[in-house]
């Protein structure tokens, strides 16, 4: 770890159709930290992969981001989350934050925070998830057969 930051590969669920392109990704990884390299999830101008992949430089001493949720027009807003590509053993699921595991955590489980979001910037003014179910239905293309 230098300086507390590691560079992750992370895949973005969860984006709608029409944002999904290269500028979605880096938008999200400049959110997320020091953005390294965004992938342009379409080859010939058809997506190869049902996500975006970014490769983005994190702050590891505060807890992950895991997600934020993506407002769209006349639309219910959608849950983007991400997926980090070879997390490390050490990340606590318990706070969220690289360097210990969960049976080894001395952080207090917060029951007011049972999701590690820390307000990606985007959103932010959206108070939460108030339809219940969450995202298992509304991404309309979630198969991710083809790999
Ligand atoms: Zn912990």
């Amino acid at each position: 770890m230098e300086g507390g930051r590691i560079k992750f590969w992370i895949q973005v669920h969860g984006i709608p159709h029409d944002l999904m392109d290269k500028e979605t990704g880096i938008l999200i990884g400049e959110m997320l930290g020091v953005l390294a390299e965004a992938e342009d999830p379409k080859v010939d101008g058809i997506l190869r992969r049902p996500y975006l992949r970014i490769r983005v430089s994190i702050n590891i001493t505060k807890d992950l981001p895991t997600g934020f949720w993506l407002d769209r027009e006349e639309m219910l807003p959608l849950w983007v989350f991400f997926k980090y590509e070879r997390l490390p053993d050490s990340y606590c699921f318990n706070c969220g934050i690289l360097g210990h595991e969960k049976k080894t955590c001395k952080n207090p489980t917060d029951p007011t925070k049972n999701k590690h979001s820390p307000g990606l910037g985007v959103s932010q003014r959206r108070p939460g998830p108030t339809m219940g179910g969450g995202f298992s239905k509304q991404q309309g293309w979630r198969e991710e057969g083809k790999e």
